[in-house]
């Protein structure tokens, strides 16, 4: 049995991600800001985390002391939508701390749980693809996850001689707060999907973007 690391578990994508790991018996340690009912009903290990601030980092590794973490999943995020009519500077520089820092701070304030083996997931999306544009808008979001998905394959450079295998993943256009309940499916079927494609994930496909749904995604 795995343990595993959510960042973002007390709603949506993360929470559903813990509660299928949970369910099949792995060690699901869930983070978040602020910890919910639907999260404390999984029975679950909760530790506070803020993705934006290392002290918060810090401390969630000193309280897992010496424990080995087999997948860390970078799952928090946030989206602020934007138009080049309406472009706000502040909540792009918010997005790029949440979205594209945050899983870089905590993977690496979180190395010395990683060892050979170990699996490091990053939470991006499409719409972070320059390929894949063929809207527009968003701005800040946008940015924010192509930026992530270069900090996504450097882990996988640098962390392939230490047998740890990086995915940057697309849960698919899921119904969460994120999206105001639209999407095409449920956060418990993008969950499943994604569950397979971290269990599917070798050293050989490191750094690689992938949809949840099995199809590698254009940079
Ligand atoms: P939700 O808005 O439902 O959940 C976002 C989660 O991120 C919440 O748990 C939130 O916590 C957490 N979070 C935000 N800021 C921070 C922070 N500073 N520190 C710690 N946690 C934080 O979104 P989703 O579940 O839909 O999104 C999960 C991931 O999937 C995100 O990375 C998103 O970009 C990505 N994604 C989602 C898609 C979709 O269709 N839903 C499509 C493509 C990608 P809090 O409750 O404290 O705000």
């Amino acid at each position: 049995m795995a343990t595993v690391l959510v960042t973002g578990a007390n709603r949506g994508i993360g929470l559903a991600l813990c509660r299928d790991f949970h369910n099949r018996g792995d060690t699901v340690i869930a983070t978040c800001r602020n910890s919910s009912d639907e999260l404390e009903a999984l029975g679950v290990e909760v530790h506070p985390l803020d993705v934006t601030d290392n002290g918060s980092i810090e401390a969630l590794s000193s309280a897992l002391s010496s424990r080995t973490i087999d997948v860390l999943i970078n799952n928090a995020g946030v989206l602020f939508g934007d138009s080049l009519h309406a472009l706000d500077y502040a909540a792009m520089e918010t997005q790029f701390q949440v979205n594209t820092l945050g899983p870089l701070r905590v993977t690496h304030g979180l190395l010395s749980h990683l060892q050979s083996g170990s699996k490091v997931v990053i939470i991006t999306s499409r719409m972070g693809s320059m390929a894949d544009n063929t809207s527009g808008r968003s701005y800040g979001y946008r940015v924010s996850k192509a930026a992530v998905n270069m900090v996504g394959t450097n882990l996988a450079q640098d962390l392939a001689p230490e047998g740890i295998a990086v995915l940057l993943l697309h849960p698919g256009y899921v119904r969460t707060g994120m999206t105001g309940g639209r999407g095409n499916w449920e956060a418990n079927e993008a969950s499943q999907a994604m569950v397979t494609r971290i269990d599917e994930l070798t050293l050989k496909q490191s750094g690689a973007f992938w949809h949840a749904e099995g199809q590698q995604i254009p940079w």
